[in-house]
Parts: C-alpha cells; structure tokens; sequence
C-alpha cells in the first residue's frame, strides 16, 4: 500500500521542533508522505522567535498548485498561516478541491515560547479557514481567543479542545461535534518543559490518520498516544523549551496508552 499523502501548509522553525520541520517528522514516522507549502520562515530556537518572514499568497498557493496538480494529497495539515491574506487565500483554494479530503487546523497564535507568529488580522482571518476544516484544534489560549467552544461548535465547527496548558496532574483533550456529546481523553501529565512542538505534532498525526481513513476519535487516539510517546523521548535539548523526540516515539515501549 502507499503512504498517506499530507499536504502541509505551515510555517518553518528553524530550531526543528516545531512547525513544518515537526510535521514532516510526525507524518513520516508514522509511516505517511509529507509535503509542504511553506506560509513563513521563523529564525527561532527552544529560547524564542528572533525574526519571522512571511511568504506572499501567491506563492504559497502556488506550492499547493504544485503538489495537488502533481502527487495529490488524501490529507491538509493547516499550522501557522502567517498572514490573513493567506488565511483567506488558503481556505478559497481548499474549498475549490473537487475531492473532499480531511483537513486538520492547528490555530497557531503563540510559539510555546512566547513569541507571537499569528497577529488580529490574522486571527480574524482564521474563520475562513475553520469553516473548511474537519477538525479544528486549538490549546485553551487559542480557544479563548476564538471566542470559546459554544460560538464555535454552534457555528457548526468540530473543535479538539487540547488541555496540555491546564494546570494539574491529569491532562484533558475533549472533542466537540456539532449535534454530538463530548468525548474526552485523559492522562497522566508528563512533567517536561520540552513541549515545543506538542500542537503541531498532534496536528499532523491527526491529518495522516485521518487520511488513511481513520475515523476522528480513533485518529484522536493515535494522535495522543504519538505526541506523549515523543514526549517521552524528548532529546532534552535547547535551554528552553526543548524539542520532542519524534524518531524514538514509534517504539511502541515508549507509547503511554493510559
Ligand atoms: N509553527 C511554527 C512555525 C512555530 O515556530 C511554532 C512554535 O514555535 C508553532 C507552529 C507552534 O508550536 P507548538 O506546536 O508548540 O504549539
């Protein structure tokens, strides 16, 4: 069988834990293809974000012209977006696909770092973008600032509530479907500060499984089970908030299914 195809519209870190270099390691390891249209380039390390360089729409929908026109794609992972001209071109070429596939939005505001890589305008923008989306999943900052679970479930957007910044010893991720009751996943916390990249992996495991054809909550499951395994085995580097360890994340000892 071959590989799941992920398009990846994101941004790059250049200190590898996060953004686009953290999802062509997620999908990878879990055994997918990744491709990418860059939204952004970030000069960051575990410590913060120095500088950051948006990419024209125009060529990032000229990215994705290339990959769908070519390869083709049985996924889209939307991370950071770095502009709301991109934002709302993005979700004008995604809708215009004639297949429907999953896409995964991550609403990237803030780099576990601190540094801001998404401004008003862009945040505004990311309406467009969740209306397309088949899931949308945003860390408890990012919900607060989409206006909270209720607005958005009731505007008919599926939403994974991810809880990893709560405080307390049992972490929580609850999806929201339209019409449907809750569904929450629970676990022990894994005490690390080397969590940079946590959202952009969940993110992209979510989208490779999604387009294998797992059904979400499975695909929740795996996600989770991914990302706590890669904390796990995070290298420990950087002064800062380090990066995961995606590569020993598919030893399935490391996998903390509880
Ligand atoms: N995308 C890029 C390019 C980033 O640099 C970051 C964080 O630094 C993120 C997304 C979000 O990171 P996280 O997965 O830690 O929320």
């Amino acid at each position: 069988m071959k590989p799941t195809r992920v398009l990846v519209i994101a941004g790059s870190d250049s200190s590898g834990g996060a953004g686009i270099q953290a999802d062509i390691k997620t999908i990878t390891m879990l055994g997918g293809y990744a491709m990418t249209a860059i939204t952004a380039l970030t000069a960051q390390n575990t410590l913060g974000v120095a500088q950051v360089l948006s990419i024209p729409a125009g060529f990032v929908i000229a990215q994705i012209d290339a990959c769908l026109a070519d390869i083709g794609a049985d996924a889209v992972k939307i991370g950071m977006i770095g502009s709301a001209a991109v934002a709302v071109a993005v979700a004008a070429r995604l809708q215009s696909l004639d297949q429907h596939i999953p896409i995964v939005f991550d609403p990237v505001m803030v780099a576990t770092s601190g540094g801001v890589l998404a401004d008003g305008p862009t945040i505004a923008a990311f309406a467009s973008l969740m209306a397309i989306a088949t899931v949308t999943t945003p860390n408890i900052p990012e919900l607060a600032a989409l206006g909270g679970v209720e607005a958005l479930v009731s505007a008919g957007v599926t939403v994974l509530a991810k809880g990893g910044d709560a405080h307390g010893a049992v972490i929580s991720d609850t999806l929201h479907r339209p019409g449907e009751a809750p569904r929450t996943w629970s676990a022990p916390r894994i005490e690390t500060r080397h969590t940079h990249g946590t959202g952009c992996t969940l993110a992209s495991a979510l989208a490779a499984s999604l387009g294998s054809g797992m059904s979400l909550p499975d695909a929740v499951e795996r996600a989770r089970a991914y990302v706590r395994g890669a904390l796990l085995a995070a290298p420990g580097f950087g002064a800062g908030s380090g990066p995961l360890g995606h590569a020993a994340a598919a030893d399935p000892a490391k996998l903390n299914r509880s």
